[in-house]
């Protein structure tokens, strides 16, 4: 080091001293690594060298002329302590000689810099101590590793750590190493290493350890290592403590932190960050792709209110294991709540690989799961999005996935979509759609439109349906096709359908008075299936029917198909509570699902409606005639009233009424017209 300051530099031959007689002691002194310092019998400093510059911390020509401070005489190698001007301490061993100078008698001194040696030693003691206290008090197995013969001395509590008795662990350094466990190995060696070779300040590591039993324990090891003038490691002394039970512990509180508890699959955090890992592969590599599939159990929620959550829990997972079953080993899926599992595809070539799974998946799904000696049928729904798009955040991604997955479940279950843009947008466009509902209902925008329903006996009007208009602001009269599936999806159609059936019991009451109907005159009100599994949906009617004191025996409930199929048990129980309130119910758009005569016959209806596709077909297509005179015996043979919907042409009429069909309802009656219009067709009379 001191060779790379050059002579001409340092103030000692820069000083207008005469040069010294001796060059060679001059140069001796210039280069030599302890500081020295050439002291005239008066103690007055007359050389400093460049060692001596680092250790003062000053200047030679701040040195040159000071009285040194420091005893010359006396014992051989004292110590002293030099502090510095910028408070540092330092610590330094003196050697002195008396010798000539330029011709004069002075002290040579020799100051070595031991600094770093002592702290170490200072703290060696401090930690010895601490150690020693620290191991009485927590139970430490101690360890001295003498490095120069390599062995360790290892305490009696150390052994009895691992299950050991005191002779039954040597002192080879493999005693230690052997038992630790291999995933850790290497990353304590690497630490032992680094501390020996002084990269470290301290040694302390935690790793598994192998106890007599075979059984892992976790412990923490600490040491220090004791080192020569040279800083070579020596020694090297610690401890070992068992923290077995924090690390359990800790392992719980991760897991909990990232896995699901009821699946034990990965949760919505963990998910998202595997995730943030593949998209910054995808940004990396131009030839990594990746895929994210959204599933959603179809029906989770009926198997929940029909079986109870510890059932459905049970069928999630069984699902769980399913799905873990369909991927291969590096893809992963994870629980994100409720019934909703999302799965990473990593490294797929194409979309090809991503819809493949999502057939595997939908077909492992598809098998009866049996939960509590019941067979429960499910489907899945899958949405897909793939890294191609371009994706700034894992829940972007999500997000699309899930925006996918609803569009495969409006497609009807079971089937999986792929996002694109146009879904995007639409997703957005719903949103919107949803903020202008939540406002319609507040503000009055919906109203009720009636279309009548014509008793094909008589040709007059024996009742009408009521029918939700949303009057919007912008988009103006929109009908309930383009909301109504929204207003389930959020809820809506609760607010939704009390007000309508307040009001259409309101206005029908209203014409019962005005007007003096001869016959029984019915109002239809539909109900959807979100409705329908209310819990509270006949307390909510009751109510309704009191508050506008309408005769429950004159409204007719309107239920599709595929509600009552979906669920009968449940639909048979909440069908009888409802006519035991007094009111009639009727099956809507009948012929277009899954039916069951077996419970049909069971439940008590009183109405079916032939779905208007089996009535528009005839007159052009003769196949459909013979259908819908099929869908009309079976119901008059249930005994059930037959209404024809969407009735348009006078043809249609005559077979509806061949095939004696009760009713009738359709445009070459009326459209669906407001109250007004519906109070005017009611005063003057049906005009066919
Ligand atoms: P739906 O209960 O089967 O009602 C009959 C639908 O057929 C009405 O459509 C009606 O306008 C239409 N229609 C009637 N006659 C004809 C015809 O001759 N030709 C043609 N092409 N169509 C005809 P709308 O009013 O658009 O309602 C559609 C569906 O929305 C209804 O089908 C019903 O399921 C649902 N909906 C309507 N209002 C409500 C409501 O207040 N609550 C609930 N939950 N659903 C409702
Ligand atoms: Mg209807
Ligand atoms: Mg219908």
């Amino acid at each position: 080091m001191n060779d790379s300051t050059g002579e001409g530099s340092t103030p000692f031959l820069r000083s207008n001293e005469p040069r010294p007689p001796d060059g060679r002691l001059e140069t001796i002194i210039h280069r030599d690594a302890n500081a020295a310092l050439v002291v005239s019998l008066q103690g007055m400093i007359r050389h400093a060298n460049p060692s001596a510059e680092r250790l003062f911390g000053r200047a030679a020509s701040e040195l040159v002329g000071r009285a040194v401070g420091i005893p010359l005489h006396g014992a051989d190698t004292p110590e002293i302590d030099v502090r510095r001007p910028d408070g540092e301490l330092a610590v330094a061993e003196l050697f002195s000689l008396e010798t000539v100078w330029s011709g004069e008698t002075v002290f040579l001194i020799s100051l070595r810099d031991i600094t770093a040696r002592a702290r170490a030693e200072e703290a060696l003691r401090e930690s010895e101590e601490r150690y020693a206290l620290a191991a009485r008090a927590a139970n430490d197995g101690l360890f001295d590793w003498d490095v120069s013969i390599n062995r360790v001395y290892y305490s009696p509590r150390w052994k009895t750590m691992l299950g050991y008795d005191e002779d039954e662990i040597g002192d080879s350094p493999e005693e230690w190493f052997s038992r630790v466990h291999a995933e850790d190995l290497d990353r304590v060696r690497a630490a032992v290493a680094a501390h020996i070779d002084g990269l470290t300040s301290h040694f302390e590591n935690e790793y598994r350890i192998r106890h007599k039993t075979g059984a892992w324990r976790w412990v923490l090891c600490r040491g220090l290592a004791v080192r020569d003038p040279l800083g070579r490691a020596t020694r090297m002394a610690g401890s070992q403590s068992d923290v077995t039970h924090r690390k359990l512990a800790e392992q719980q509180l991760n897991h909990r932190a990232f896995y699901d508890p009821l699946t034990n699959l990965p949760n919505r955090a963990l998910f998202i960050d595997r995730l943030r890992h593949a998209m910054r592969r995808a940004q990396r590599r131009k030839d990594y792709q990746f895929a994210v599939l959204f599933l959603d159990i179809d029906r989770f929620k009926t198997v929940n209110d029909s079986l109870g959550h510890m059932a459905g829990d049970r069928l999630l997972v069984m699902a769980a294991r399913r799905l873990e079953l369909s991927l291969r080993p590096g893809d992963s899926v994870a629980r994100l709540g409720g019934d909703e599992f999302t799965v990473l595809l990593e490294d797929i070539r194409d979309e090809s690989d991503a819809t493949r799974v999502a057939d595997r998946i939908q077909r492992e799904l598809v098998t009866p799961f049996d939960i509590n000696g019941h067979e429960i049928v499910t489907s899945v729904s899958i949405g897909i999005a793939r890294s191609s798009t371009g994706y700034e955040n894992p829940e972007d991604i999500l997000r699309d996935a899930d925006t996918a997955m609803y569009r495969a479940k409006a497609a009807g279950r079971a089937k999986y979509a792929i996002f694109d843009t146009a879904m995007h947008e639409r997703a957005v466009a719903l949103l919107t759609m949803e903020a202008d509902l939540r406002r319609a209902i507040e503000r009055t925008e919906l109203t009720v439109y009636y279309q009548p329903i014509v008793s094909l006996d008589s040709g007059r009007i024996s009742g009408v349906e009521a029918l939700v208009r949303w009057n919007h602001p912008q988009r103006g009269l929109v009908r309930p096709n383009d909301f109504i599936p929204l207003a389930e999806e959020t809820g809506l159609i609760v607010p939704i359908g009390r007000f309508v059936l307040a009001e259409a019991c309101r206005h029908v009451g209203a014409w019962r008075e005005e007007f003096d109907f001869r016959d029984n005159f019915a109002l239809h009100v539909n109900l959807s299936g979100r409705q329908f599994s209310q819990a509270d949906l006949v307390g909510q009617i009751r109510s309704t029917l009191d508050e506008t004191g309408f005769q429950p025996g004159d409204l007719r409930l309107e239920i599709t198909e595929s509600v009552v199929m979906e669920r009968p048990e449940n639909a048979r129980a909440m069908l009888l509570q409802l006519r035991e309130l007094g009111v009639r119910l009727s099956i809507d758009d009948f012929g277009t699902g899954y039916s069951s005569l077996a419970y049909l016959q069971r439940f008590p209806i009183d109405t079916l409606k032939i779905d208007r596709s089996f009535v528009s077909g005839i007159g052009t297509k003769g196949e459909n005639s013979e259908i819908a005179r099929t869908i009309i015996d079976i119901g008059h043979n249930l005994g059930m009233v037959v209404v024809a919907e969407g009735v348009e042409t006078l043809e249609q009429l005559a077979q509806m009424r061949a095939m004696r069909c009760e009713s009738a309802q359709g445009y070459l009656f009326s459209k669906p017209v407001d109250v007004d219009a519906t109070r005017a067709l009611l005063r003057h009379g049906p005009t066919w």
